[in-house]
């Protein structure tokens, strides 16, 4: 098997007046990096890759540099393939776009693989530890025009959080630090009494803080009962996780800006988290996931794979979540405690609910694990077309 051609596709949905704020940003649209690699034998494959910034970079690194490492080659050596495109950019990729365009193609050559061999990613990657998975809701974002008046905000926060409850989940990730800490704490309480005592409560503070404010941050919403803070401080201050780490009871997650084996040696490596969120849209894709989680595990610590994007990203990551071991291993494992979870973003995507033919639902607060061959997704071609920005294609000449 060869592949003969492969395409980028940056999809954009515009957001208008739903768009919504994190500590560190506004989110004006939704979109979406996707790639089709095509075979000589018919079979195509899909994958996603860069989660967080503009989609165009990463389609003009697969387009212009890793192409030429994969046309002709056989799509069913994604591990080989992965090493042959890393080494080709190490000199100028290593983090960031690179990376993620390389994770995209990865989990493209994963989704070929398995449709190849008729197996689900989940059994390619050396079997499922489970056929669904709980899932936690990520939402309570910055919203409205009077985003940044909190006590305007209070009411419809709790509104919020309140539905994820009746919709089913029993876990909840919400967002601080926009505000004074003094604010956001508020905001924390306003939940926390939404949502009753039943419904575990997790805060991201998508790397706002430095590490005494996060410490002094952490140590007040202790008394809110939170199963993780999340990336408290910036990615690259390693000494800052392990100083708040070592100054809170709350467990301390993050990674979803680290990438790959390197990356994730020295942030877990250095005891900087609990929980490691590798996003495998990011961090390089299925194979370098698995060398991932291989390295969490020897420091016993549990991965949580980071999810955002569209259904594609959302297969990618179930895939992955099902071969995570518990960790520890026990014989009644508790999501977050010692097994893994789905990250379910609750912030509007079409993307995401309308892309596959068959989208990915949640279902009593759990999301059942695909088990058809490759990714086990279908996309709608109508639906790529609506949300269509940018297409390009690279053939095998
Ligand atoms: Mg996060």
């Amino acid at each position: 098997m060869k592949i003969t051609k492969i395409e980028t596709f940056v999809l954009k949905v515009a957001l208008g007046k739903e768009r919504f704020y994190s500590s560190q940003c506004a989110f004006p649209e939704r979109n979406s990096l996707l790639v089709r690699v095509h075979t000589d034998d018919g079979i195509c494959g899909w994958g996603e890759g860069g989660q967080y910034g503009p989609a165009e970079p990463v389609a003009a690194c697969i387009e212009h540099v890793l192409a030429r490492h994969l046309l002709g080659e056989d799509p069913r050596d994604p591990v080989m393939l992965w090493e042959r495109m890393y080494c080709g950019t190490r000199d100028f990729g290593q983090k960031g776009t690179y990376i993620e365009a390389i994770s995209a193609v990865d989990i493209a050559l994963w989704d070929i693989a398995g449709k190849a061999a008729g197996m689900p990613v989940s059994r390619m990657l050396g079997g499922a530890f489970r056929d669904k998975v709980a899932a936690y809701a990520t939402g309570c974002y910055y919203r409205g025009e009077d985003y940044l008046d909190f006590r305007k905000q209070l009411p419809k926060l709790a509104d919020e959080a309140a539905s994820y409850a009746r919709d089913g989940f029993k876990m909840l990730k919400v967002k601080v630090g926009l505000l004074d800490v003094r604010e956001d704490i508020e905001r924390i309480k306003t939940i926390r009494e939404a949502i009753g005592e039943d419904t575990r409560l997790f805060i991201d503070c998508n790397h706002s803080y430095n590490a005494a404010t996060a410490v002094d941050f952490a140590r007040r919403v202790e008394q809110y009962d939170i199963g993780f803070l999340e990336e408290p401080v910036v990615p690259e201050d390693h000494d800052g996780y392990r100083r708040v780490r070592s100054r809170t009871s709350i467990p301390i997650a993050g990674g979803e800006c680290e990438y790959t084996r390197y990356g994730f040696r020295d942030f877990v490596g250095k005891g900087c988290v609990d929980i490691a969120q590798p996003d495998v849209c990011v961090c390089g894709g299925l194979s370098e996931f698995s060398k991932i989680l291989a390295l969490c595990l020897a420091h016993n610590t549990l991965v949580v794979p980071h999810v955002w994007g569209s259904g594609v990203a959302l297969a990618a990551a179930l895939a992955a979540t099902a071969v995570i071991p518990n960790t520890p291993h026990t014989a009644n494992p508790v999501a977050l405690q010692n097994a893994p979870a789905i990250e379910f973003d609750r912030n509007i995507n079409p993307l995401r609910d309308e892309l596959l033919t068959e989208p990915i639902r949640q279902k009593g607060g759990f999301v059942e694990i695909p088990n058809k061959p490759g990714l086990g997704v279908e996309l709608d071609e109508s639906v790529l077309k609506k949300y269509l920005h940018r297409h390009e294609e690279v053939h095998l000449s």
